[in-house]
């Protein structure tokens, strides 16, 4: 447990930077703040999604290139800074930034007959405490990355889950396609559900995860400035087309393996495919010796 500190230690003051960072963004707090953030680059700076600025009252965090006279050579426009008197922007935000998802759970002892049930979208009252009851009558985890508008509906569906030991994670609070967002945008939607999700069961998710499995270079680097790890998936059930149960359990079935982390939906749509399918395809796997179980956070 001791060596867990230092790291819980600093995902939390990562996220308090983070939610400061927000709050820039969003106008709430003066920028002289910005000096207690190191590693939080500037809102609307160049690390901002390109082309999505376009000319603001202020142009030093609007569009690259609109603080400098026209006719600028492109090159010389890269040499400068941004301000005068701003310290040089560090290069990377900190060093443990992926550039893409976990898929699959690590292939070591620990995992050679374990499997991640995870389910996205949700809370959902028609659908959610369906999917919970089987859980827990098999005695089994899983992971549930809420949208933060409907965890904000659900407070007592997050604080159950908590309660049956599985692990919320954070999956935007609007479900958008993150490169569309920009950068501030982003930030808004990831940190007010880490927000209201550790406001509600008291503590913020440690994994995030992308809507439509659309990562991009600011939403991992969001996610780890708020202490999380970007979790995808291996097997996709595909069960939001609503397929039919018995090809929902079928491909939870076929796609099953060491370290397979299999996505499925608790809200969204009419997901009562989902909810019949598990309570069939969940005794079939562990009758076959597979194990669920949830993911180690890796060393950061
Ligand atoms: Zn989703």
């Amino acid at each position: 447990m001791k060596n867990d500190e230092p790291t819980v230690g600093r995902r939390a003051l990562l996220r308090t930077a983070v939610f400061l960072g927000v709050a820039a963004a969003a106008g709430l707090v003066s920028s002289g703040g910005e000096g207690a953030t190191p590693g939080v680059p500037r809102a609307g700076g160049a690390g901002g999604a390109p082309g999505a600025a376009g000319p603001g009252p202020n142009p030093a965090a609007g569009a690259p290139g609109a603080a400098f006279p026209q006719g600028l050579p492109e090159r010389a426009y890269r040499l400068r800074p941004m301000t005068s008197d701003a310290p040089a922007r560090p290069a990377v935000v900190q060093p443990a930034v992926r550039t893409r998802p976990i898929l699959e759970l690590p292939a070591d002892a620990s995992t050679a007959s374990a499997m991640v049930l995870t389910f996205d979208d949700g809370p959902d009252p028609r659908y959610t405490p369906g999917i919970l009851d089987t859980l827990a009558r098999y005695g089994v985890r899983a992971m549930f990355f809420v949208c933060g508008e409907m965890a904000a509906e659900n407070p007592n569906l997050l604080r159950r889950m908590v309660a049956e030991g599985h692990v919320i994670g954070n999956h935007t609070w609007t479900h958008p396609l993150i490169p569309k967002l920009s950068r501030p945008a982003l930030a808004s939607e990831i940190g007010r559900t880490s927000e209201v999700v550790q406001q509600t069961v008291g503590e913020a998710p440690v994994w995030f995860r992308a809507p439509y499995g659309a990562w991009n270079r600011a939403a991992f680097e969001i996610g780890a400035e708020l202490g999380m790890e970007p979790l995808a998936w291996t097997v996709d059930t595909l069960d939001w087309k609503e397929p039919g149960t018995g090809t929902i359990i079928s491909r939870v079935l076929g796609g099953a393996g060491p370290g397979v982390i299999v996505l499925s939906h608790d809200a969204g749509g009419n997901r009562s495919q989902s909810v019949q399918a598990i309570s069939s395809y969940l005794p079939q796997l562990l009758g076959r010796g597979y194990r669920m179980t949830l993911p180690k956070l890796p060393p950061r």
